[in-house]
């Protein structure tokens, strides 16, 4: 398959797919991050001599044009972060001749934005006349939207029939990173899997015991595995219908040689809100009204002992309810402990990033996945149609 380096792209007009759905608040882009992590793909065609069109989606308008899902604040901030300017080719129906005209005037170096894909309903039913449609405004079609890999859209992957198509460098550095870390990790490798709900990593659980020396489950996802062992959780956050799974989860890591690692203390509380009676307590003395909300000192010692001669990690999912203090605790305490290792690093997921990022210790990890959904799929050992569609695999 061809990079993007590897193509003649003067004089071309490049069609970028790019995952610019940024949160809005009165008019304005209040996180800009999606947007300057596809600065370098957008430079680099503008640079060859190539005019651009962006397409992105934004929210859930649900196929139908709606005002307060326009991609105009998003533009605007496109314009600062790229320091020019963007024209809005913007029809209600995303695509019409008079876009597509437009479009086609672009000279190199010039950039269009085209409106919100999802206001037309073919664009998440992967539409074909939608696909082509998308495909008149460009030459060549370049896909640097990791955050919509997972899904079969007409933007990422119909339109991909109709267009020479590659990966942006946003998308590549994803797929290099995360292939290597599931086909090659250098040992000892260890997933440290947290968030909210077992139900929703089953595969990722599944998959990593295949793949990893050492197993840490933190977070609610620890409560259901403590509480299917016989402890008493209290009020936590629990998924009774999980324990059977958790159960042969635990049986089948003890096969593989998978050495697994729960919490022996938590930090409980009557009260997410506002913390009340906070106290750090072992898995066994856990009160029939209180919650375990995040993890003690001891499990975070832990930790850090099973992470010393880590080589390669993967961390999806936060320790604790991190939005709140003082449950933030485990969770930055485990990205300090990854900041320090002298290995390969990387995060997955859209709240586990969010943590990184409010932890300050972003620079220092490999790699934050700009996808959550995408990642998490990817590290159940699915193949993404978004990447399959350009790669051809
Ligand atoms: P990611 O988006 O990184 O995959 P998840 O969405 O699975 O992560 O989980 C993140 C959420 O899990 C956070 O909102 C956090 O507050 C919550 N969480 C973590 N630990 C606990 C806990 N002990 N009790 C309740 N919620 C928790
Ligand atoms: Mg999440």
């Amino acid at each position: 398959m061809k990079r993007l380096k590897e193509l003649d792209l003067k004089n071309q007009h490049v069609l970028l797919r790019v995952d610019f759905n940024v949160p809005v608040k009165e008019g304005k882009v209040t996180d800009t991050t999606r947007i300057e992590a596809a600065k370098e793909t957008i430079d680099y065609i503008l640079k060859s001599g190539a005019s651009l069109v962006l397409m992105s989606h934004r929210g859930r308008p649900k196929g139908e044009f709606k005002e307060e899902f326009s991609m105009e604040p998003v533009r605007k901030a496109s314009e600062e972060i790229l320091g020019m300017e963007i024209k809005p080719l913007f029809s209600s129906q995303v695509v019409d001749a008079d876009v597509v005209a437009r479009a086609r005037e672009l000279q190199p170096g010039e950039v269009g934005m085209i409106e919100n894909l999802r206001f037309r309903p073919e664009e998440e039913k992967n539409g074909e006349e939608f696909a082509r449609e998308l495909s008149q405004l460009g030459d060549i079609f370049v896909n640097d939207a990791f955050g919509t890999a997972h899904r079969a859209h007409a933007s990422n992957v119909g339109v991909v029939q109709f267009l020479p198509s590659v990966l942006g460098f946003l998308m590549g550095r994803e797929v290099e990173v995360l292939s290597d870390l599931m086909n090659n990790a250098e040992k000892p490798f260890v997933a440290i899997l947290g968030g909210a709900k077992v139900s929703d990593k089953i595969q990722v659980i599944e998959n990593l015991l295949n793949k990893v020396d050492r197993l840490i489950i933190v977070g609610a996802m620890a409560n259901t595995f403590l509480a299917a062992k016989g402890k008493d959780m209290g009020k936590s956050l629990v998924e009774e219908d999980q324990f059977d799974l958790a159960i042969s989860l635990l049986q089948r890591g003890r096969d593989k040689g998978v050495e697994i690692l729960l919490p022996i203390d938590v930090v409980v509380s009557t009260s997410i809100e506002n913390g009340e009676g906070a106290k750090v307590v072992s898995t066994d003395e856990i009160g029939a009204d209180e919650m375990a909300l995040d993890m003690g000192p001891d499990t975070i010692s832990a930790i850090e002992a099973a992470l010393e001669d880590a080589k390669s990690v993967i961390w999806n999912g936060p320790a604790g309810v991190f939005e709140t203090e003082p449950f933030h605790k485990g969770t930055f305490a485990i990205a300090e402990a990854l900041a320090k290792l002298d290995a390969n690093v990387v995060i997955g997921g859209g709240d586990s990033a969010a943590a990184i990022k409010q932890s300050g210790l972003e620079d220092k990890m490999s790699h934050i996945s700009s996808g959550g959904g995408a990642s998490l799929e990817y590290l159940e050992g699915k193949t993404l149609p978004g990447i399959a569609a350009v790669e051809g695999v």
